[in-house]
């Protein structure tokens, strides 16, 4: 019997958005980046705020993903987590993943959601409409002074 369990619904596209931001073809408001990760903000926030956390290595979604880079992912996760918390005296973060169209995946390069949360304060849309790219820069700002402070 094959466990087709890792198997992507398709495979890797190296021409998808994120892949051309990691190669620098198209800008981003990046926050954090090193060897393996690079996080960035998401041009069409949840909340202000939302961050998006990606390996290097090419992988579609969770399951294809090697372990390695996702122990390398993880970590950023945390790191930049810790930050946009500091950064939007956040009452808590919510943090998601999508996998395939089924699952909510718009963008098929492997990536994690970071959205600062306020009590009371409902997530917009997914994909609800394109912030303001001065704003987007300065929250990216706030977020690498929070990265900065806490030596991150
Ligand atoms: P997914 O549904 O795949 O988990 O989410 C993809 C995310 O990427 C969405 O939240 C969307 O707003 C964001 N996104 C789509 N295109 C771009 C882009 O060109 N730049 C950035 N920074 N984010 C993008």
């Amino acid at each position: 019997m094959t466990d087709d369990s890792r198997a992507p619904s398709a495979p890797y596209d190296p021409g998808n958005i994120f892949a051309r931001i990691l190669r620098g073809e198209i800008p981003a408001h990046k926050v954090y980046e090193d060897e393996a990760t690079l996080a960035f903000m998401d041009v069409m926030p949840q909340g202000e705020g939302h961050t998006l956390v990606i390996p290097k290595a090419p992988a579609r979604g969770l399951l294809d993903a090697d372990p390695a880079s996702l122990a390398a992912l993880i970590a950023t996760v945390q790191r930049v987590a810790r930050a946009v918390k500091t950064a939007f005296a956040a009452d808590g973060l919510t943090i998601f993943q999508y996998n395939e169209p089924a699952g909510g995946q718009t963008v098929f390069h492997l990536h994690v959601h970071i959205v600062p949360r306020r009590e009371g304060v409902m997530l917009k849309r997914h994909e609800g409409g394109m912030a303001d790219p001065v704003m987007l820069a300065d929250h990216a700002a706030r977020i690498r002074a929070a990265l900065d402070s806490t030596g991150g």
